[in-house]
């Protein structure tokens, strides 16, 4: 039996366990990481993410009674339940928050309300947007009962709504795109301007490469106020350089106006720094990959993808710079963190029969900084948002 089935077979029993009646479908969303891009999402920028073969579950039945019931098996094991006519922003709160924001965006379609039982292997608040996977999940179950004629971009708005407005997550719109569009095999070469996007082959296994996945178990928190400090940023750097995203700007020379002397400007001048560099780094790992040029040749790019986040934006933490350090001792072609910051997980690019020596020097370097072995995987481009049964 397929991991999808044995997925789909544990989300229906628990389903029924839980409301006593046949879900009519499981949904799978996977959770991702970025290969390159931070923070350029909402600066109208690149990102270039694939999917986890980790996904989140969701079992769903139509109601009759107008009601919404949420239960997750990853929750304290009590169900939510509400009137849909009560569903509002902070309303319910806590997770239930995400798959009730994504059915508030579809209640007129849905006026008998559903039951949603929701299982999963995101780690969450890894960094790994548990989040997306989730909503996204949910958004397609909605879909193919009640609204076929919703297509991949209607999703991935429907699960950002949710995020963004419904549960107050400020987000970008990477982490459900990666969650909708990536397919097996593919990195998803996303522009968040015109929401353009390309399938890039990416093979790491033919290469003889792994992609491993470090989570630091620091968890990040989006409302500590760092991700959104750093939007503000960006923003304010766009608008003293008279451009709508700092997408816009592709020379760095430009940036010198920034520099007007001040402090402030001096952060201003590293945030739009490490945006523009960062777009840069995204096309120069695109082309890379569609040139088949040897994989290994964008493993420096990632490190320097995480210089530019240590340094210029000032999202890392000591651990996942330990992270990327060891690894790139250890061997690993290149490293970052990924994610927004200020916690999360980082990716190694790896040879594959060096998997275990550079994960044993993460973990030897946590030992030695007093921290708790990090969990690692490997992961290869996974498939997007997909029915299970
Ligand atoms: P990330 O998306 O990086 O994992 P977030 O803070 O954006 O971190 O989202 C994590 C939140 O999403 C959790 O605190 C929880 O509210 C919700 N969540 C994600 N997966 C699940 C799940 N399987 N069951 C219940 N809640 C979940
Ligand atoms: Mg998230």
């Amino acid at each position: 039996m397929s991991r999808d089935q044995r997925a789909a077979d544990r989300a229906q029993q628990a389903f029924r366990e839980q409301f006593g009646t046949a879900a009519e479908g499981v949904w799978a969303a996977p959770g991702r990481v970025n290969v390159i891009g931070e923070h350029t999402d909402y600066n109208g920028g690149f990102v270039l993410p694939i999917a986890l073969a980790h996904t989140t579950r969701a079992a769903v039945a139509r109601r009759d009674d107008g009601r919404l019931a949420v239960a997750s098996r990853q929750g304290d094991g009590g169900v939510v339940e509400l009137d849909l006519a009560d569903l509002a922003p902070g309303r319910p709160d806590g997770w239930a928050g995400y798959p009730a924001g994504v059915v508030a965006g579809m209640r007129d379609r849905l006026p008998g309300g559903a039951s949603v039982l929701v299982d999963s292997d995101v780690p969450v608040g890894a960094g790994l947007s548990s989040s997306a996977a989730l909503t996204c999940s949910v958004a397609l179950a909605l879909r193919d009962l009640v609204a076929p004629e919703l297509g991949a971009p209607d999703l991935v708005e429907l699960a950002r709504r949710a995020e963004n407005d419904f549960v107050g997550a400020p987000t970008g719109i990477l982490d459900q795109s990666a969650s909708v569009l990536c397919t097996a095999g593919h990195a998803l070469f996303l522009d968040t301007r015109d929401r353009s996007s390309e399938q890039v082959p990416l093979d790491l296994a033919g290469a003889g490469l792994a992609l491993l996945v470090v989570d630091s178990g620091v968890t990040h928190e989006h409302a500590g106020g760092g991700y959104g400090d750093r939007r503000r940023e960006c923003e304010e750097a766009a608008r003293r350089l008279g451009v709508d995203f700092l997408r816009e700007v592709e020379d760095v020379g430009r940036l010198g106006v920034l520099a007007d002397g001040t402090a402030e400007g001096d952060v201003l001048l590293r945030r739009a720094r490490h945006i523009v560099t960062e777009d840069a780094r995204v096309l120069q790992v695109v082309a890379a990959l569609r040139s088949d040029a040897d994989p290994r040749r964008i493993g420096p790019v990632l490190t320097a993808g995480h210089e530019s986040l240590r340094d210029d934006f000032e999202i890392s933490v000591p651990l996942l710079d330990a992270i990327v350090e060891s690894a790139v001792a250890a061997g690993a072609h290149g490293a970052r963190m990924v994610g927004g910051g200020f916690g999360g997980s980082a990716i190694a690019l790896v040879e594959a029969d060096a998997v275990d020596a550079v994960t044993a020097a993460v973990a030897a370097r946590f030992e030695r900084e007093g921290s708790p072995a990090p969990r690692t995987f490997v992961t290869v481009p996974s498939a997007g948002a997909r029915r299970l049964a």
